[in-house]
């Protein structure tokens, strides 16, 4: 943090600041220049830096404080060294090696449907069975997903195919519930800011994918993480869908660039969602090529072997035979990253 003086301060001011920061248990190491004079501050914890720069706001000799460093602290590389793992058992990881690829459809429906799709993702080769059993849609008159009957089909389709199982927590209310069946709970975007849920899921001790808010910054995103991870449950993965824009051609705008941008500020793993990030069923495989290709952890895709049925999202949906051409091309597109990722090692994002 940096405390810029006003234009004609005094050596009397000056040390009137210092006087502050040392007071207040920080180091101040002042340069005085010939039009301005700026003091640095460091040390001290994160919390009472707050403090400290409201109170250096309003001295009448400070005409601004700049704050340096970020406000993450457990999300970062500072606070962990080694990349988050997320292991789920059975050889299934998030933030490994892998490119840990979750299909399924937007909605779970009925159980011909759930179980058609988790075995034909399964062949494909995901590890993970996505389906919304509580959904959060635009419209209360549009379907809101079959609650615990749903959930207990995606449970189903765990038991016969081994698939773990993502699904969408939506309310506190729910939490009992959707613990007992999910093996990761997917916070939506609409939630990424509910801070009262945030805190309930970080007492607990399950994976959480804390999708990105429509509009929230990386700097609110990597909070979010952070209220989650500061009430102990340090299993956060991170998953960009796209963000809102002008733009009406596609649903949202994919950030690619958030991916390794996290990546280079936190120890968690990112996954992309390409189906959300652009809403058209024709955009998704190369836009998961082009996520893989920037080093997300993950995919997660939606698939429904009837899109034109699909009582969500079914415009998004990749059909079967697609959604096996997709892992193809992954499979090419991962060999070749191995390459990049060795060499990004030596660079160190730290
Ligand atoms: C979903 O994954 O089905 C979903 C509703 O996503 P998002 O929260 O990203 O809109
Ligand atoms: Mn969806």
């Amino acid at each position: 943090m940096i405390a810029v003086l006003k234009h004609g301060s005094t050596k009397a001011d000056e040390k009137k600041v210092i006087k502050l920061i040392e007071a207040e248990g920080f180091t101040a190491h002042p340069d005085t220049g010939a039009e301005t004079t700026i003091v640095g501050v460091v040390g001290a914890a994160p919390d009472k830096k707050i403090n400290l720069k409201e109170k250096l706001q309003v001295m009448s000799v400070v005409e601004k404080v700049v704050v340096i460093s970020d406000p993450y602290k457990l999300t970062s590389w500072n606070f962990k060294q080694d990349k988050t793992v997320i292991d789920l058992g059975d050889g299934v990881k998030v933030g490994g090696d892998e490119l840990t690829i979750m299909a399924g459809p937007c909605s779970v429906e009925n159980k011909e449907q759930i179980l058609e799709t988790a075995r034909i993702v399964k062949a494909a080769g995901a590890k993970i069975l996505r389906g919304g059993a509580f959904k959060p849609r635009t419209s209360p008159y549009s379907f809101q997903g079959l609650g615990e009957e749903g959930l207990m089909l995606l449970a189903e389709a765990r038991a016969e195919t081994g698939l773990k199982v993502i699904t969408e927590l939506m309310d506190i209310a729910h939490i009992d519930v959707v613990c007992k069946y999910a093996d990761i709970i997917q916070i939506g975007a609409r939630n990424m800011q509910n801070y009262a849920l945030l805190k309930e899921i970080g007492k607990l001790d399950k994976p959480v994918m804390l999708k990105r808010g429509m509009a929230a910054t990386i700097k609110e995103w990597l909070l979010a993480a952070e209220y989650v991870m500061n009430e102990g449950n340090h299993n956060v993965i991170l998953c960009e869908r796209g963000v809102r824009t002008f733009g009406e051609e596609t649903r949202n705008t994919m950030d690619l660039s958030s991916i390794p941008l996290v990546q280079q500020l936190s120890h968690l793993p990112v996954i992309a969602d390409p189906s959300h990030g652009t809403g058209r069923w024709e955009l998704v495989i190369p836009v998961a090529r082009a996520a893989a290709a920037v080093g997300a952890d993950g995919i997660m895709v939606e698939v429904h072997p009837h899109p034109k049925n699909a009582l969500s999202d079914g415009p998004q949906s990749l059909k079967p035979a697609n959604f096996r051409l997709l892992m193809d091309e992954l499979d090419a597109i991962t060999t070749s990253l191995k390459t990049f990722k060795a060499r990004e090692k030596k660079i160190a994002y730290k």
